[in-house]
């Protein structure tokens, strides 16, 4: 049998990279996908995508800064499927980077609304329906960056956010452990999507990350993982297969932060 067979998944930041990679994947394994984005075009090609490719999949316009537009989107998912049972908090920006004396608290606001606050919003208003099923998975995407590494001159605000995300999830998992509710973040490292171009870098120095993998050669894309990659993590800790697994981030970087 399918891994998520029955289960409902809400998904932010789906229209693109890791979540739209985590919404194909999920659906394979039988979940009902809701994707959450900002980008209406893209969103819904992927919704289209999985439904012709068999699967059931509504795209949702949403913004996760938003409280009313996050409560809407996760009420029209409830709506649709009748239930909810996973949440992967995933939409995210690098925002800008900028040396500290010239990010703007507006640029510091906006990238800790989208990955702290909005992280805190998904899951405010996902609880009461993952308590009325009974339990439920929750999966942060956090980030190597802030956590384990620290190389990216200029990236303080983002940096505070990906960590922020994980001291969250701990909280999280503390309080609804109970309720039989599972909280956990990945921590990407880098991976082949669309945010680098999405980035406005200010007064630093644009750093060519270099990576390197202990094991070597690189499997795709000269060392940046790919989205299925981060994908297949938040499958093992979606599904029964990380039953025993709450409270810890999960490093999907192929190791490369070890070096
Ligand atoms: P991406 O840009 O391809 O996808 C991010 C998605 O989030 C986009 O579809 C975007 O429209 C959406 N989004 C942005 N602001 C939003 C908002 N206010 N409301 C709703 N959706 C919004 O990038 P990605 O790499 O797939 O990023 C996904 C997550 O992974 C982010 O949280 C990011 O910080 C994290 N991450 C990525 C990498 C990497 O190397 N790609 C590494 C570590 C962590």
């Amino acid at each position: 049998m399918a891994m998520l067979e029955g289960k409902v998944a809400f998904i932010t930041g789906a229209a693109s990279g890791i979540g739209a990679g985590t919404a194909r994947r999920f659906a394979q394994e039988g979940a009902m996908v809701a994707l959450a984005d900002v980008q209406q075009e893209e969103g819904e090609g992927v919704a289209g995508e999985i439904t012709k490719a068999g699967g059931r999949a509504i795209y949702l316009n949403c913004d996760v800064s938003d409280p009313d537009s996050v409560r809407q989107a996760i009420e029209a998912t409830v709506s649709e499927f009748g239930r909810l049972d996973i949440v992967f908090a995933n939409a995210g920006i690098n925002g800008v980077w900028a040396p500290i004396d010239e990010l703007q608290p507006e640029e510091w606001d906006r990238t800790l609304d989208i990955n702290l606050k909005g992280t805190y919003l998904t899951v405010h208003f996902a609880v009461p329906h993952l308590k009325r099923a009974g339990g439920g998975s929750i999966i942060i995407t956090s980030s190597v960056n802030g956590n384990r590494t620290f190389s990216t001159p200029g990236a303080s605000a983002y940096s505070t956010s990906k960590a922020g995300q994980v001291a969250f999830m701990k909280m999280i998992a503390l309080e609804l452990g109970r309720h039989q509710i599972r909280c956990n973040a990945v921590c990407p490292g880098l991976i082949h999507t669309n945010i680098e171009e999405r980035t406005e870098q200010r007064g630093t120095e644009k750093i060519g990350i270099e990576v390197e993998l202990p094991q070597g050669s690189p499997a795709v894309n000269e060392g940046e993982g790919d989205p299925v990659d981060v994908a297949d993590t938040c499958l093992f800790l979606a599904s029964d297969l990380g039953r025993h697994v709450s409270g810890v981030e999960i490093y999907v970087d192929g190791g490369a932060s070890l070096l």
